[in-house]
């Protein structure tokens, strides 16, 4: 169930990938965080920024036994591993761009031994949907925003990378789309993404 919106994707040289509900399956029950942090249906990290330092402590910490619980515990996405083992095959660059913490993310990478090689998480700067942390991506993978591809299930994926200069990726799981920024395509699940991977590799030309 692969939509293309855009016939113009070029073979990437590097993917950037967000974490929870992309590769990992969808385990941040989002609408419950928020209620238990009382913050209505605002955005969690943007909110946290403007409570009041004792309010900010008692929010975070329902913030991070959430993540923590999805982190010993969430399963990697059917397709996942050989995806990412195809695109090292290929010598695709790899990033993760999280709004996740680091120490998250480094149970997730070492629970699934997965091994990307540029990890950024909400401690590096300006998060989704701020362009920075793709930018940022890109540059330590040395390769031109234009050339890359950012993959994510959520509406701040399609948003920062459109900023970025990124072509975007929307995984649906099957559901409609519920924010209106349009990605550059949707697929329903990582196996597609490697179909149309293979599909574009075998058409790209050949270096001499
Ligand atoms: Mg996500």
């Amino acid at each position: 169930m692969t939509k293309m919106n855009s016939p113009h994707l070029r073979f990437p040289r590097a993917i950037l990938f967000d974490m929870d509900g992309t590769l990992t399956e969808p385990m941040l029950d989002f609408p419950r965080i928020k209620a238990e942090m009382g913050i209505g249906n605002h955005p969690i990290l943007e909110s946290l920024a403007m409570m009041s330092p004792a309010d900010r402590q008692a929010a975070q910490d329902i913030l991070h036994r959430h993540e923590d619980l999805a982190a010993r515990n969430c399963r990697l996405n059917e397709g996942c591993q050989s995806l990412l083992r195809w695109l090292d095959d290929q010598r695709i660059g790899q990033a993760i761009i999280t709004r996740n913490r680091r120490s998250c993310a480094r149970i997730i990478l070492d629970r699934h031994r997965l091994n990307i090689e540029v990890l950024i998480t909400r401690e590096d700067g300006p998060f989704k949907p701020d362009p920075h942390s793709l930018l940022q991506a890109c540059e330590r993978l040395n390769v031109p925003p234009a050339e890359a591809w950012m993959v994510g299930d959520g509406e701040y994926d399609v948003l920062a990378a459109r900023r970025a200069g990124i072509p975007s990726i929307w995984l649906s799981h099957g559901k409609t789309r519920p924010f209106t920024d349009e990605p550059n395509l949707t697929i329903a699940q990582l196996p597609d993404l490697l179909h149309l991977l293979q599909i574009l590799r075998d058409k790209a030309p050949t270096d001499t």
